[in-house]
């Protein structure tokens, strides 16, 4: 038994990725219209009708646009935060069944048993995920200002890491946005930049981890070929070259990834 990872695509204009078990998958966050949800899985051999929820990170819109008509046409709970839900409540964009969870306490969804944990943001309540089946985990963080303790010892020691690298500072600085946004950017709690992210992974990365997925990275201020580039580097200073590398990228959706099965048992 093992898990799997799709991701749809990631960036300020949408992120959506499916994590499957061989009998359910879950969606986290639908930030893509429901149209284009529908056309991406269809892209990767995802089948909507399989997803048995729907599990927010926070309100922006990159990660909640297809929310209620995707979770309405397949009749699916949305799974958030009681403050995001009052959020979208407000606005109107609520699908019609969801379910409140609390950062810091486990759930289950279709079988996954399910950690929220807080952090940092400039959203209402905005969360990360440790999603584990039969003894397997994933961990994703893909809006955060920084790695603080608690993110650390979330995302410590899983076997597949989707983690935020999403600008280089350089490109930031002499980028034409305006000096509020950049320093709303830069600061602990807006993103996290490609070094932050790769000096972060010699304390996440542990001998069971072996994928790693780069996601959220800015079309203005990053490039694809550079977190490339630099995660290569850094997993080759670390001698971790078996792991699985992939940054994700806006526009096109990544085949399922899934864990091998060999090897699950000595854990
Ligand atoms: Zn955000
Ligand atoms: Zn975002």
């Amino acid at each position: 038994m093992t898990i799997g990872i799709t991701a749809l695509g990631s960036g300020s204009r949408g992120n959506a990725f499916v994590i499957h078990s061989p009998d359910a998958s879950i969606l986290i966050d639908a930030g893509f219209s429901r149209k284009d949800l529908l056309v991406r899985m269809a892209a990767v051999g995802v089948i909507p009708g399989q997803i048995k929820a729907l599990l927010l990170t926070h309100e922006h819109e990159d990660h909640v646009r297809g929310c209620r008509l995707f979770c309405n046409q397949f009749d699916i709970p949305a799974y958030m935060t009681s403050r995001t839900m009052d959020y979208l409540e407000k606005k109107e964009t609520l699908s019609s069944r969801v379910l409140v969870f609390a950062p810091g306490e486990f759930f289950e969804v279709a079988g996954f048993k399910i950690l929220p944990f807080a952090v940092q943001h400039d959203a209402i309540d905005p969360v990360g995920f440790v999603i584990s089946k039969n003894g397997r985990s994933i961990a994703l963080a893909t809006d955060l200002g920084a790695v603080n303790g608690l993110t650390r010892q979330r995302l410590y020691d899983c076997d597949i890491l989707v983690l935020e690298s999403n600008y280089d500072q350089e490109m930031l600085k002499n980028s034409q946005r305006q000096l509020h946004l950049k320093r709303r950017i830069m600061g602990r709690n807006g993103h996290l930049n490609n070094l932050d992210t790769l000096n972060s992974l010699p304390e996440l990365l542990t001998e069971r981890t072996s994928a790693l997925f780069l996601v959220h990275v800015s079309s203005e201020c990053n490039t694809y070929e550079l977190v490339r580039e630099l995660a290569r580097h850094k997993l080759h200073e670390m001698r971790r070259q078996d792991i699985f590398m992939q940054v994700v990228e806006q526009s096109v959706p990544v085949p399922t990834y899934w864990l091998e099965t060999a090897g699950s048992l000595e854990i």
